[in-house]
């Protein structure tokens, strides 16, 4: 049985650097000239805010059937859920996925979401 993404919520700590939870890389900020560049490492999903993906990996693709999909395609797809990004990110069902909410607090509200599952070569997932 496939269950949905665990989630873990960070609300007051929002600004700490995120890193993969199986590898230890960090996926946002680990370059000090450009704190926006991504490293995705191969357990990385996704990497998203409540505007856009900055990153999604063929397996989240193919878990939620984006394949093939144009970025506005996506874009549809997610904007489709009521609560956007966030909670289309909530129905990832990839085995172990492990998903990092971090919420920048009120007024903004802004969010950062980060999936990661592990890789088993086994099951060539
Ligand atoms: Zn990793």
């Amino acid at each position: 049985m496939s269950q949905f993404i665990q989630r873990t919520e960070l609300k007051t700590f929002y600004y700490t650097p995120v890193h993969c939870p199986f590898c230890g890389t960090r996926v946002m900020g680990a370059d000090p000239l450009d704190e926006t560049r991504i490293t995705a490492c191969q357990h990385t999903l996704f990497i998203a805010h409540d505007t856009a993906f900055e990153y999604r990996s063929a397996r989240l693709n193919a878990n939620l059937s984006l394949e093939g999909m144009s970025d506005q395609q996506v874009e549809a797809a997610w904007l489709a859920d009521e609560r956007g990004i966030d909670g289309f990110t909530d129905t990832v069902t990839l085995t172990d996925a492990i998903k990092v909410a971090a919420y920048a607090p009120e007024p903004s509200a802004y969010g950062s979401y980060y999936g990661f599952a592990p890789v088993d070569a086994q099951l060539d997932n």
